[in-house]
């Protein structure tokens, strides 16, 4: 047998990699993650990658594909080598517990899993991994104190048995990760206290004999609170000075998080951290310009291309010509730069560039001592235009007095430091809104669509069922406007956008909740923040129109239409003079809908 893979010793980035897309191998299928394998495995030979250990469930993999997969002992990872056996990655497997115990919707029955730390650890081996995550349970923010309780005390227990089944049942060479949740610094220090005595009861106090790693999770839902991250971080960070003999030999992972945070993950002693940011962006067509800023993929000149080989396929007149093969339809070939593609080839181009500018960072940032005077001056400046991350250097030099003595010197006034109210919200699990979120999902509006119609729920799924979204459209098309040239999203009281594309999911056909006075306040801001971060990404070159006729869904476009303030405009019907009365009713009436087939022709009629 291998020796036990060891933690990684410098900063290291695991960018997560879906490979089981269908049918074995490696690269025979996965529209943009077929292009994103080749890359990686034959072009960047990336040392680290995190996969997902349930990913292929969102491929609705068969149960006879999946067992080809595995047929006598063969793993992901033996797979990966077939295909370049001059390449053997490091694998780190996370646990699923965001599927297997958040999103309720999966059958997992066919592969014959389980939500048990044994039947992980199995899945986890089968990919071949040399890391592996203890079986978690997300903690979402605002869960109230019982289920949050209940939540972490299951995670500590799988943690510790994460441990027993690799170093005494199993004993097999992987290197566990145990799974650290807590949104608070308390609930950190709660959290690590109680699984090292756990760990100790167990007899697991002896750390040189039996290593493990610690992992960040519940990060995503609060991935751009950074004050929040460091906070969290720190509270890892402090009570393992606090309890720990030896604290910086455990490893500490952060479960998926990337972005403008990562430079600051590094000063505050974070090892390793994964995401999936790069390819997220280039599924809505956003392309890195530089680590901290990106454009749409249609907006961008050869200026804009850097020295990655990936650029290199796109440069000169086929940067043009990748636009066009983007209009095109989805199977249809052509030449570029030499080589056949099809459309999801250059999506999968531009994640693999943002990819190589996360790479880029990365390296800059290990050419410094995270604890040096020179890496904190680097800290300022690369904060310096950015009044969130000023925030964060304000946070710290409340621990590091050197950020003061730089800031000074950088003639820097550092901003005062806010309290989050992130945490006053408190939601139940039994009210999910999680199931559905158009800001988490891979989705963009296809170009020549240029209005997106905003209409609000219906008791009757799907959307386009019901008499409302029937009348209104009917109206559209006998009145001569072009609908193809319109995307209809739908405000939903639980979910928020849902694009009419999704109208069918399951979890969209099955709620029923509808926003009324009575609707707690952190739902109806909930469903604001996810129609004004949606906006925010989609409609940057687009019309809006909202036709709502009253309640809360009126209330939350008016509110959105605020702090929007003017970035994206948004046409609000019927007007506010001309509604007798304010329920939304009045959208099926004839003087308003003429207005709506007036504006829309209005908008319309260049294009
Ligand atoms: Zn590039």
């Amino acid at each position: 047998m291998s020796a036990r893979p060891k933690p990684p010793r410098e900063f290291t980035f695991f960018p997560v990699v879906n490979f089981i897309t269908g049918p074995p191998g490696v690269l025979r299928n996965g529209g943009i993650w077929k292009s994103i394998k080749r890359g990686i495995i034959h072009e960047l030979k990336l040392s680290t990658i995190m996969t997902q250990v349930l990913h292929f469930v969102d491929f609705n993999l068969n149960e006879k594909s999946f067992n080809e997969w595995f047929k006598d002992g063969k793993t992901l990872k033996d797979w990966i080598i077939q295909e370049n056996p001059t390449y053997s990655p490091i694998l780190f497997a996370d646990s699923g517990g965001f599927k297997l115990l958040y999103n309720r919707e999966y059958d997992l029955s066919k592969y014959q899993l389980k939500a048990t730390p044994e039947s992980v650890l199995d899945l986890q081996l089968k990919l071949g991994a040399d890391y592996v995550a203890s079986l978690d349970y997300p903690i979402p923010p605002g869960l109230n104190k019982k289920e949050t309780n209940e939540r972490m005390e299951k995670s500590i227990m799988n943690a510790v048995r994460l441990m027993e089944l690799v170093y005494d049942s199993h004993d097999v060479d992987v290197f566990p990760y145990l799974a650290v949740h807590g949104r608070s610094y308390e609930e950190i220090q709660y959290y690590v206290k109680r699984l090292f005595n756990l760990l100790e009861e167990t007899g697991f106090n002896e750390y040189s004999h039996y290593p493990f790693g610690l992992a960040i999770g519940s990060m995503v839902p609060i991935k751009n609170h950074y004050e929040l991250i460091v906070e969290i971080i720190k509270a890892l960070k402090d009570t393992l000075l606090e309890i720990h003999s030896d604290p910086e030999k455990i490893p500490i992972h952060v479960f998926g998080i990337s972005g403008r945070i990562t430079p600051f993950m590094y000063y505050l002693g974070v090892n390793s951290f994964d995401s999936n940011t790069y390819v997220k962006a280039a599924q809505n067509l956003q392309f890195f310009v530089s680590y901290t800023q990106k454009k749409k993929f249609y907006t961008i000149t050869n200026r804009d291309l850097d020295l990655c080989p990936f650029c290199d396929c796109i440069r000169g007149r086929n940067l043009q010509k990748a636009k066009k093969i983007l209009k095109s339809k989805s199977y249809s070939r052509y030449i570029l730069n030499g080589k056949e593609v099809i459309k999801s080839d250059i999506y999968g181009i531009i994640a693999l560039h943002n990819l190589s500018v996360q790479l880029n960072l990365i390296g800059e940032l290990k050419k410094y001592n995270p604890k040096s005077r020179e890496f904190k001056e680097w800290l300022v400046r690369y904060a310096n235009s950015d009044n969130k991350l000023l925030k964060v250097v304000a946070k710290l030099s409340t621990i590091d007095e050197d950020f003061i003595d730089i800031a000074t010197k950088f003639k820097l006034k550092l901003p005062k430091l806010s309290k989050g109210q992130f945490y006053a919200q408190r939601i139940s699990l039994k009210r999910d809104p999680t199931k559905f979120d158009i800001t988490k999902t891979p989705y963009s509006v296809s170009p020549e669509k240029r209005v997106i119609l905003i209409l609000s729920c219906t008791p009757k799924k799907p959307y386009s069922k019901s008499t409302t979204h029937k009348l209104i459209f009917r109206y559209l098309q006998e009145h001569g406007v072009d609908i193809k040239k319109i995307e209809k999203v739908t405000l939903s009281g639980m979910y928020g956008p849902v694009p009419q594309d999704f109208e069918k999911e399951t979890s969209i056909l099955e709620y029923d909740f509808v926003l009324s006075s009575r609707t707690p306040e952190e739902q109806i801001t909930l469903v604001s923040t996810r129609l004004k971060e949606f906006l925010e990404v989609h409609a940057k070159d687009k019309w809006v129109i909202a036709y709502i006729g009253g309640g809360p869904y009126r209330k939350i476009v008016q509110r959105v239409q605020k702090e929007l303030n003017g970035k994206v405009s948004i046409i609000l019907l019927p007007d506010e003079t001309q509604l007798k009365r304010r329920v939304n009713s009045e959208v099926r009436k004839k003087t308003h809908l003429k207005t709506l087939v007036a504006t829309l022709k209005g908008l319309l009629k260049n294009y």
